[in-house]
């Protein structure tokens, strides 16, 4: 028949307020949709009733819905990851379960997508100062690390075609911020502005801290610019030093100092050991790049664990 959207949907810790989101707001966008649907359902090691709340939903009997339980909390990048590894669909629309991520906005999204967009990415305009601050301070890191694909104000909340996804899921790094992935794979992205709304119930879990560290860790792990950097700064210090060093060698005691600049021992010692520092740079940036090329390597745990006994999938659908 017609094509599959699959929505992926992290949930942790969200049983105030997963039915209105489940029930009302994405069972009726899903409603208008003339396409097939699969909900993924990504419980991310919920400690409250969150798991037992989705059993009670009505959504479960009008679509395909896939709940995948994680054994505990890995994070939200990770259950993201989890859910588009089990995503059937043509394409893949990625939202927070919390209400903040404007459901409304789908068809909107399917629109730009049915027109040849690969990747449809929201934009946050009407924004929480603290959002504001957050998405400032990410894209400045990201921008300054030479990633350069980076739109300020860009969500998790996407829409990627299947060939996106595809080349998502071959990835392998463990510290991972999707949305620095899916901008890093370098796939064309069309953009809709939307206001994003206050959390409507429960807490957000996923804190500021969390975010910069994140922000730190795909910095680390996918990109060598700090260690370039590092290295560039003892090449530069080197070489200067070693000039400054033969000119005060040949300037004072090999000509006499003509110049009259009394150079002083003190300036010559400094001067040496500027010309080593800079060679530890140098060194140091050496051993760096090997051990970010083992890290690299490293990749032998999975990602995540899922609980079978768990996970189940809503019944009455094909399949
Ligand atoms: N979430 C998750 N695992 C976590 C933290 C959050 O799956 O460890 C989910 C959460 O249930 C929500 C979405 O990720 O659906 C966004 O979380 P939150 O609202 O806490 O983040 P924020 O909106 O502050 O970025
Ligand atoms: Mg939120």
């Amino acid at each position: 028949m017609g094509k599959l959207i699959s929505i992926v949907v992290p949930v942790y810790n969200e049983e105030d307020g997963i039915l209105e989101f489940l029930d009302n707001e994405l069972f009726s966008v899903l409603k208008s949709l003339n396409y097939d649907v699969e909900v993924i359902i990504v419980d991310d090691g919920s400690t409250d009733k969150t798991i037992e709340k989705i059993k009670s939903t009505k959504i479960l009997n009008d679509f395909l819905v896939n709940i995948i339980a994680l054994t505990r909390n890995f994070g939200k990048e990770v259950a993201l990851t989890v859910g588009l590894e089990a995503a059937n669909g043509n394409a893949v629309i990625m939202v927070d379960a919390d209400g903040q991520h404007p459901v409304e906005e789908i068809p909107k999204m399917l629109q730009k997508w049915e027109d040849g967009a690969v990747i449809v990415t929201a934009v946050n305009t009407g924004n929480t100062t603290k959002h504001k601050i957050r998405s400032k301070i990410y894209y400045k890191i990201m921008q300054m690390m030479g990633n350069k694909n980076v739109m300020p104000g860009a969500m998790d909340f996407r829409l990627l075609d299947r060939i996106v996804v595809d080349e998502f899921n071959q990835l392998t790094e463990r510290n991972r911020l999707t949305r620095g992935l899916i901008d890093w794979l370098g796939f064309p992205q069309e953009y809709i502005k939307v206001k994003t709304k206050g959390r409507e119930k429960g807490r957000p879990t996923y804190s500021t801290k969390k975010l910069a560290g994140l922000a730190l860790d795909s910095v680390v792990s996918s990109s060598r610019t700090p260690l370039v950097f590092f290295g560039h700064l003892g090449i530069f210090i080197t070489i200067f030093s070693l000039f400054f060093g033969l000119f005060i060698l040949i300037e004072q005691y090999i000509m006499g100092d003509p110049l009259n600049l009394d150079w002083s021992g003190a300036v010559a010692m400094s001067v040496f050991i500027s010309f080593l520092v800079g060679l530890v740079l140098i060194s140091q940036s050496i051993t760096a790049l090997y051990i970010s090329q083992i890290h690299a390597e490293a990749k032998g745990r999975p990602l995540y664990v899922i609980d079978k006994k768990k996970s189940f999938v809503s019944k009455n659908v094909k399949r």
